[in-house]
This record gives C-alpha cells, sequence and structure tokens, in this order.
C-alpha cells in the first residue's frame, strides 16, 4: 500500500553460545519489551510530516489554483501549512524528551508512547486535508504530469495509514499509557 518492501526471515536450527544470551531462558519478551519502547519513541519515524510539511510548502508556493492566484494565497491552506509546522514542532519535543530519557540511562516506555500515538494520528490529519484540498490530482502519484506535490501527497496518503500499526498499534500505545502513566486497571 505505501510503496514499501516487507520482508519475513525465518532461522531454522540456529544454535547460540551461551555468552551471547540475554536475559534469562524463556525471558525474551522482557528484552524485546526493551527494544519495543525504544522503537516507539526513539528510534525514528516520529515526525513523519516533516518531509510532506517540505513538499507541500513548495508546490502551494508554485502552483496556481483555478482562479490562477498561487495555493499559498488560500487562507485554508496557509491555516493548514501552519498549523502541520506546530504539529511537526510539538512531534519533534515529544521525540526528543523519549530520546533524553533513553541518552540518560532511562526507558522510554509511556514516553515513546505519547509521541508515536500523537505524530502518527496527526500525520495521518494533515495529509488528508492537503489530499482533500489538491483534488484529484492528489491522487496521482510519482511520475504522473500534474500530481500534486509531484506525487507526495499521493504518497504520504499511502503511508500514513500504517504509521499507526507498525511500532505499536494506537490502541496499544493507549493501553500502555493507562495502566503505566494513569494507573487504570489493565484492559487484559
Ligand atoms: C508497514 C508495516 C511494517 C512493519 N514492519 C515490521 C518490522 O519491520 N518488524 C516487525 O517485527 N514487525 C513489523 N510490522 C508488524 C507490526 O509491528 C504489527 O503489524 C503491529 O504490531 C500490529 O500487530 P498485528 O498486525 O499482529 O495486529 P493485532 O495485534 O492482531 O491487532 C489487530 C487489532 O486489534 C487491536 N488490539 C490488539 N490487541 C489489543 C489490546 N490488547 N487492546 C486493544 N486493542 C488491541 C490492535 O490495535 C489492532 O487494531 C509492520 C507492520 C506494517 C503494517
Amino acid at each position: 500500500m505505501a510503496s514499501e518492501r516487507t520482508n519475513a526471515t525465518f532461522y531454522d536450527n540456529v544454535e547460540v553460545e551461551d555468552q551471547w544470551r540475554l536475559s534469562e531462558v524463556d525471558d525474551g519478551w522482557s528484552v524485546m519489551g526493551i527494544a519495543l519502547a525504544l522503537e516507539r519513541g526513539v528510534m525514528g519515524g516520529t515526525n513523519p510530516a516533516v518531509p510532506l510539511l517540505k513538499h507541500v510548502l513548495n508546490w502551494a508556493e508554485t502552483t496556481p489554483s483555478k482562479n490562477k492566484r498561487l495555493l499559498i494565497n488560500d487562507a485554508l491552506m496557509r491555516e493548514r501549512i501552519a498549523r502541520t509546522a506546530i504539529i511537526n514542532q510539538v512531534g519533534q519535543l515529544l521525540t526528543l524528551r523519549a530520546a533524553w530519557i533513553a541518552a540518560t540511562g532511562g526507558m522510554p516506555g509511556v514516553e515513546g508512547s505519547m509521541a508515536k500515538i500523537y505524530a502518527s494520528e496527526e500525520y495521518q490529519k494533515v495529509v488528508g486535508w492537503f489530499q482533500q484540498m489538491a483534488g484529484a490530482e492528489g491522487l496521482l502519484s510519482f511520475g504522473a504530469e500534474d500530481a500534486a506535490a509531484s506525487g507526495w501527497i499521493d504518497y504520504d496518503a499511502r503511508h500514513a495509514p500504517v504509521t499507526t500499526i507498525y511500532g505499536g498499534t494506537s490502541e496499544i500505545n493507549r493501553n500502555n499509557i493507562a495502566e503505566r502513566h494513569l494507573g487504570l486497571p489493565r484492559s487484559r
């Protein structure tokens, strides 16, 4: 859907010496829990609307609308570009908080969930705005003549849905915040 490649890799009959074991035998989940905590907030991809903003701004500054004025002169376009810039700034601060916790020896489990939910859900919202404003040309892909923002709006609109799934779904991240931060009862 997002023009990305996904690999599945299988290992059979692999023996690993005990010196390479992490944590206790049969305790793999707690090891993975550390990896997942770092993935959510720190590994990257927590601010996906940053390149989108650059491409949309360039498109709005160079493309005339039906009334021959550049798209950037449209008040709603300017407001949405400004809101996207603000969203990106907040997403960056949330990501930096998680990165700082990790860099100073902490485990940003909850903070990573907060950063990921915020950035991925806002990304879906803002790309929807721009695709709607682009009309049919917002459905054209890279290489197509007249593709809005050279195809980046179409690409981001197809990429955005997966960002609330991979690296922990929004539902799982909300459970994480509810249980570990707010002290609400476990959901299962
Ligand atoms: C594009 C893409 C790339 C990916 N890349 C990788 C990768 O590189 N490496 C890797 O290991 N994995 C990767 N994944 C897998 C990804 O991590 C999983 O898809 C994701 O964690 C969701 O798990 P699932 O698909 O098994 O859904 P499920 O766990 O079956 O969930 C299905 C639905 O039920 C909800 N749900 C499940 N449990 C609960 C609960 N307890 N409370 C509330 N709601 C719940 C979920 O939020 C979701 O909406 C990728 C996925 C995608 C889409």
